[in-house]
């Protein structure tokens, strides 16, 4: 048999319908991702961006066509295949910082590998190496409100990685950095992506994202267009 791509989107379309009108957010989109290959979908707002990634991590349904992770269909699951795809396979990077303020880097980092580990302290001990690894090796017991915004999305990238997901999906993780924190936060995906063999999308409006992707792609009102790794950032940029 074939193997099947890491990750693939196929044909995936996605409207939604507010009164009369109907916004094509998603329009026929096919896309495979292979291990240890990053893609960006490079887009506008609007563009159906965040639409695709929730779709992808099962969040949301798509009107027709499905996401497979290795052959097997994700889009759609529900109950405990839901949960365990969510919990083991995918990895997760939000666009808004959503750590939890009080708590320390450490115990934010853990909060995924607690549910495995059975105890904190197994917990916390399991994801030291990965915020060592990230940067944040001198900010594990410092809460997450005291953190730069950079040192934040770190935390949530230890998070994400901590049960060592095969699928990476990142909603604009760059968005609200600045230039440098965003190079090093892409360079960083772009290692963890190379290193562990997991298929990563990352959505972005974010120009850097284009010199650190493996694949670029532009997308617009739900459409995806080829743009080659030299692709000149896109006019709304
Ligand atoms: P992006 O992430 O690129 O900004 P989105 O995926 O959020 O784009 O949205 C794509 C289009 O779908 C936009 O026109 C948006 O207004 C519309 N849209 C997204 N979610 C909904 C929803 N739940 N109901 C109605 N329209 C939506």
């Amino acid at each position: 048999m074939d193997s099947a791509p890491l990750l693939e989107f196929r044909d995936v379309q996605k409207h939604y319908r507010t009164g009369t009108e109907v916004v094509r957010a998603v329009d026929g989109l096919s896309l495979a991702v292979e291990a240890g290959e990053m893609v960006a979908l490079y887009g506008p707002s609007g563009s159906g961006k965040s639409t695709i990634l929730r779709i992808g991590a099962g969040i949301e349904t798509p009107d027709s066509g499905a996401v497979y992770v290795e052959g097997e269909a994700v889009s759609g699951l529900s109950g405990k295949a839901a949960a365990h795809y969510r919990m083991h396979v995918l990895g997760w990077i939000n666009q808004e910082s959503d750590l939890l303020d009080g708590a320390t880097a450490l115990d934010n980092a853990a909060t995924k590998v607690v549910v495995t580990a059975g105890s904190w302290r197994r917990a916390r001990r399991s994801v030291v190496p990965l915020l060592e690894e990230l940067g944040l090796g001198h900010r594990l017991e410092h809460r997450a409100e005291t953190l730069s915004m950079g040192e934040r999305q770190r935390v949530m990238i230890a998070r994400a990685l901590s049960l060592n997901p095969r699928v990476l999906l990142a909603d604009e993780p760059t968005g609200s950095l600045d230039s440098r924190r965003s190079r090093e936060v892409l360079a960083l995906l772009q290692e963890a992506t190379h290193s562990r063999a997991m298929a990563t999308v990352l959505v972005t409006h974010d120009e850097h994202a284009v010199a650190y992707a493996d694949t670029v792609y532009t997308l617009q009102d739900g459409v995806l267009h080829d743009s080659g790794p030299d692709a000149a950032p896109a006019p709304w940029a």
